[in-house]
């Protein structure tokens, strides 16, 4: 058997319920494959593989808070600490039920390759808690976010671990966990990105992901002869990245014609409007259903649908795993040309594998969505030269950062024969640093 599927083999068989973190394992190492088998032996000597795919450690706690019923509630938390040959570990912190061990891991283990890619010198981390943030007081979110931080703050630091948001931590999460670690470690330090403007934040850092999504997008389609102005954009999510998203679409002349929620969908046959939605997700952390109010000419559909309407680009930007096979094959019929992942992992194996044999551009989340955590690192450095920069300065090296990233997957996927594939492309261009940097630093 061959040293990558001994080693996928291995990974199921020591994680087991881990379906993610399996699913994110084999993607990798499927992709980079090509670069492992043309020196098999000396990777097997090395236990390369093995060291790659093993946290360099995971943190799992307990997170006690007490409701505004008086009632004790107890959460469990968790931060991987995943690789950190090239910096610092960085990546989010997920708050929402669904989160487990292995989420959390297939998360991490991503992310090593997405902030590899960026260019920029960050490790690769990620963490969260099954603490659901909707429907909840501000009081109780702030005591969730202080119990929480009281036992991660032992782990993280401006120069060793530097978590941001995610899914259910925005703004408000991470104003009360920066407080929490302050008064605990008595350190004002850039510990946490995705800060608030007025306490270290950078300006741009808001919009990164979802403008990052459409930087690439942009030279993507460029670089294969079209442009992104008049064409239609379907995108899923209605949270940070799919606001910003269809905020940049919109911004380069596209037509964004859906967002959804974990309820339901809404078409817009005349372009999202920006402002109303964000007046609903942002402002009054409302429902999609409201769209409606907004925009009486819009349709509200429940459950699942986003794929089935007709578009160019279709901008998956909710949470892994909505984009399934069947969803895919709709697409295809409708003559999407783009595919690119706001989300991490949205876009299931099978869904994947029929969009590149259809000839697809796809481009995978650790690519398309790194803008997010390259303006974090652009946070980390403002914070330690103790300026801030404008937004324009910001937003243009973002702009510089996806266009760069864009062509060095291009150019990895093309120098191993697998031209216009831009899974293999980013899974190789992001490990050979990756690599790089741990055979330079011995066993360790
Ligand atoms: P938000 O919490 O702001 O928004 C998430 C959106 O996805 C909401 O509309 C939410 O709907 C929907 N959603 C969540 N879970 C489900 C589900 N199980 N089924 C259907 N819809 C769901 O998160 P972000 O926008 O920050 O993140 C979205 C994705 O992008 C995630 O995969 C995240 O890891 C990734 N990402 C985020 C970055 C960032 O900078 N924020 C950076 C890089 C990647 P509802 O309100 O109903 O829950």
């Amino acid at each position: 058997m061959s040293y990558v599927d001994e080693v996928i083999e291995q990974v199921v068989k020591q994680n087991p319920a881990e379906p993610e973190f399996h699913q994110a394992v084999k993607e990798v190492l499927d992709s980079i494959r090509v670069v492992i088998e043309a020196d098999e032996e000396k990777f097997r000597k090395e236990a390369l593989l093995e060291r790659l795919v093993n946290p360099e450690r995971q943190i799992k706690f307990r997170v006690p808070w007490v409701d505004d019923n008086g009632q004790v509630q107890v959460n469990t938390g968790y931060r991987v600490q995943f690789n950190s040959a090239i910096g610092p570990y960085k990546g989010g912190l997920r708050l929402h039920p669904s989160v487990n061990l292995g989420i959390i891991k297939f998360l991490g283990f991503e992310q090593i390759f997405k902030n590899s890619l960026t260019g920029l010198p960050i490790g690769g981390g990620k963490g969260g808690s099954d603490f659901d943030p909707k429907g909840k007081s501000d009081r109780e979110v702030m005591a969730f976010c202080q119990s929480f931080m009281t036992e991660l703050c032992k782990y993280i630091g401006a120069d060793t671990d530097v978590p941001a948001g995610d899914i259910g931590t925005g703004a408000r999460e991470i104003g009360y966990m920066f407080g929490q670690y302050k008064r605990l470690r008595g350190l004002f330090e850039g510990v946490l990105t995705g800060k608030g403007l007025t306490y270290g934040g950078s300006l741009a850092r808001t919009e990164a992901t979802g403008y990052g999504l459409l930087y690439f997008t942009e030279e993507l389609l460029k670089s294969h002869g079209k442009d992104i102005a008049g064409m239609t954009v379907c995108i899923s999510g209605s949270g940070n990245v799919a606001t910003y998203a269809a905020q940049k679409a919109t911004q380069l002349g596209a037509k964004v014609v859906t967002v959804s929620d974990s309820n339901g969908w809404v078409y817009d046959a005349d372009g999202i409007d920006i402002a109303a939605l964000k007046e609903i997700k942002e402002v009054r952390r409302a429902r999609l259903t409201e769209y409606k109010n907004y925009r009486p000419n819009s349709e509200y559909h429940e459950g699942r649908g986003v794929w089935t309407v007709k578009c160019d680009v279709a901008l998956p930007c909710a949470t892994q795993n909505e984009l399934h096979l069947e969803d895919a094959k709709i697409l295809v019929a409708n003559g999407v040309t783009a595919v690119c992942e706001g989300a991490n992992m949205p876009t299931t194996l099978e869904a994947t594998e029929y969009l590149l044999s259809n000839g697809i551009l796809f481009a995978p989340g650790k690519a398309a969505n790194a803008g997010g955590v390259a303006t974090s690192a652009l946070e980390m450095s403002q914070n330690s030269e103790r300026l801030s920069w404008t937004f324009e300065e910001v937003d243009t090296k973002l702009k510089q950062i996806m266009v760069h990233l864009y062509h060095n997957v291009e150019d990895a996927a093309k120098r191993y024969g697998f031209e216009d594939n831009f899974v293999v492309g980013a899974n190789i261009a992001g490990f050979e640093k990756v690599l790089d940097a741990m055979l330079a630093q011995g066993i360790v």
